[in-house]
């Protein structure tokens, strides 16, 4: 019993800490990226600072805005079985016990357990057993769209943040590379974390994590580049 107690606890951890992790590794990549791309095009500290905030709060939101809408949409559909299922209940419950049988029977027990089984959670609470094992929604997949909104924009605002403090802190002959070193990183150690929290090989994460990182940072850096000669 405590061994599954605490597995639960870790299911439950890794989906928060996915979720922020992603979020920082967002506002990570896409404000370095940025940062990098602005000053690849020479221009000053204060025009790089500028876009790096606006790419901060533009990001923040837009993490915020698609993840309510996201998690809302996931929220009113899983009302609406639950309305559905809940009328079902009301009016033809005998077929609803049938329903619930079957579901206990297609997962390996016999016949007459299954029924026993259905008629016990029926008693008990006959919502919460069709929620659970109908239509799989439980207490942890209960979406909650302005936490989840609030989060995912806390998580991306944090990540930001990182590359604009280094701006803030380092001559402008170093920024680019200052910049782009210093959130490699950061999204190697982030990669390690979630690795490590998650059970998961940490090498390979973290090497993951700073490849895309990478890439997206040399794009916008020959982007910037190449409209800052231009221009
Ligand atoms: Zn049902």
């Amino acid at each position: 019993m405590p061994r599954m107690h605490r597995e639960e606890h870790r299911t439950e951890r890794i989906g928060w800490l996915r979720a922020a992790v992603l979020g920082a590794n967002d506002g990570i990549v896409s404000t370095a990226s940025l940062v990098v791309g602005v000053a690849a095009a020479s221009t000053g500290r204060s025009e790089v600072l500028v876009a790096g905030v606006a790419g901060l709060v533009a990001g923040a939101m837009s993490m915020a805005a698609g993840e309510y809408v996201s998690v809302s949409s996931q929220a009113d559909t899983e009302q609406a079985d639950l309305t559905r299922e809940r009328s079902e209940l009301a009016t033809i419950s005998e077929s609803e016990l049938d329903e619930l049988t079957s579901i206990y029977e297609g997962r390996g027990l016999d016949p007459a357990l299954a029924r026993q089984v259905a008629e016990q959670l029926t008693a008990k609470d006959a919502l919460a057993a069709h929620a659970r094992d109908e239509l799989g929604i439980s207490e942890i997949t209960t979406a909650r769209p302005v936490q989840a909104a609030l989060a995912s924009a806390a998580t991306f605002a944090t990540g930001a943040a990182l590359p604009l403090l280094v701006v803030l802190l380092t001559p402008d002959a170093l920024l680019v590379y200052a910049v782009s070193i210093t959130s490699l990183i950061f999204l190697a150690l982030l990669g390690i974390l979630a690795a490590r929290a998650g059970g998961a090989p940490v090498l390979k994460a973290a090497l993951r994590v700073t490849f895309w990182g990478a890439l997206a940072m040399a794009l916008t850096a020959a982007v910037g580049a190449l409209f800052g000669t231009v221009v």
